[in-house]
């Protein structure tokens, strides 16, 4: 069977958002490379404006659920949309980005398709005609590439794993796609964000900073200076617009009350149990740089640490850089170079 590649995608705001544009440059990469035709299907309010901005993208058709009921993130719409859009399509190539509204029901909509997902993708390859998509497992030690017969195969492309789909805009015409949700119990009555972390959490920024337990424990005056640890990696965030990571020890510290930055949560955990940040540089301090940690640096590029220890972990291939000097002295150094 000729393949059919549909990109899919929420609006938001109007827009279609930064993963979004990431998993078009995939399927416009899939579709080209396959010589298969590109359908690009919309979901949202303003879904046929935000066609427009991409409308450069090469899609041979482009539809469109444009209705406000479509608005807000609930299984029940997002998956009778995004099934709608697939049977519309004729698509047997289904790429999407991994945002938590995709990566909530896409797998579902698969199975209702009979198809088959996966999630977690970086990166898709047509390069022979046959399509492969790769996948990390036990957390980024194992690179595999994998291929599926079923069709359609949804795949579901992580953010952050290839630069966004850029080019001109263009006027579409969108088709509008009927689509019936059946029975809505869901109402959205607004976004709760996490209490803390979640505006120390920043993906698009150029260095992750990662504070460890050794901000907590006794320094060489017998004393623990918490306060004074807080203030030194608050002010080093807000001048840097660092990204703020976590080792666990450090993170669990505060689950258990000890609370040393109140802007940590376990969202800020880096490592084999916690996250998996993209960033260009990444500087660890305080940290031993074990390897349940250091697992979740994978994808930063260049690595710092500073550590009194030039026995840690770091200092074992695991940085590039290690200062083995006090991280109290370092900051307090690093900060009063940055105000200036
Ligand atoms: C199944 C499993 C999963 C795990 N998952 C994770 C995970 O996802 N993420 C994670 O981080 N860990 C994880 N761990 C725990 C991990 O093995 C380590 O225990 C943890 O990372 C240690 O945290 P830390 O380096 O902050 O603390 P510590 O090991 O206590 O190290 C503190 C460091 O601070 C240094 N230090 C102290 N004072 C200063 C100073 N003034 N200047 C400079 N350096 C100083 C010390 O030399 C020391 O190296 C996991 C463990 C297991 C078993």
């Amino acid at each position: 069977m000729a393949d059919t590649v549909l990109f899919l995608a929420h609006v938001d705001d109007g827009q279609v958002g930064k993963p979004a544009l990431e998993a078009l440059g995939a399927a416009v990469d899939l579709a080209t490379g396959l010589g298969a035709p590109l359908v690009a299907g919309l979901v949202g309010p303003g879904a046929a404006g935000a066609a427009q901005a991409i409308g450069g993208c090469g899609a041979a058709r482009w539809l469109a659920v444009d209705d406000e009921a479509f608005g807000e993130g609930r299984y029940a719409t997002d998956a009778a949309a995004a099934d709608a859009l697939v049977r519309a399509a004729g698509a047997t190539l289904v790429v999407a980005a991994g945002t938590s509204r995709w990566m909530r029901v896409l797998p579902g909509v698969a199975h209702r398709l009979g198809g088959c997902a996966d999630t977690h993708v970086p990166a898709i390859e047509a390069a022979t005609g046959a399509v492969s998509v790769t996948r990390w497992y036990y957390r980024q030690r194992i690179e595999a590439v994998q291929a599926r017969p079923e069709r359609p195969w949804v795949i579901v492309t992580d953010p952050g794993g290839r630069a966004p789909w850029s080019g001109p805009s263009a006027a579409v015409s969108a088709e509008a796609v009927a689509v019936t949700a059946g029975p809505v119990r869901t109402r959205v009555t607004g976004v709760e964000l996490p209490r803390a972390g979640a505006d120390t959490i920043r993906p698009d920024a150029d260095l992750l900073f990662v504070a460890g337990a050794g901000w907590t424990k006794k320094q060489a005056d017998g004393q623990a200076h918490p306060a004074e640890a807080e203030s030194l990696i608050l002010t080093f965030l807000a001048r840097s617009q660092a990204s703020l990571g976590s080792s666990k020890s450090l993170v669990d510290l505060s689950g258990e009350g000890q609370t040393v930055l109140g802007v940590m949560t376990h969202l800020n955990q880096v490592g084999q149990t916690g996250s998996t940040p993209r960033h260009p540089k990444g500087l660890a301090t305080c940290c031993h740089g074990e390897e349940p940690h250091v697992v979740g640096w994978r994808f930063i590029n260049e690595r710092r640490a500073v550590n009194l220890d030039p026995n840690c972990g770091w200092a074992r291939g695991k940085a590039d850089v290690l200062y083995v000097a006090d991280a109290f002295a370092v900051m307090a150094k690093v900060n009063e170079l940055l105000a200036t």
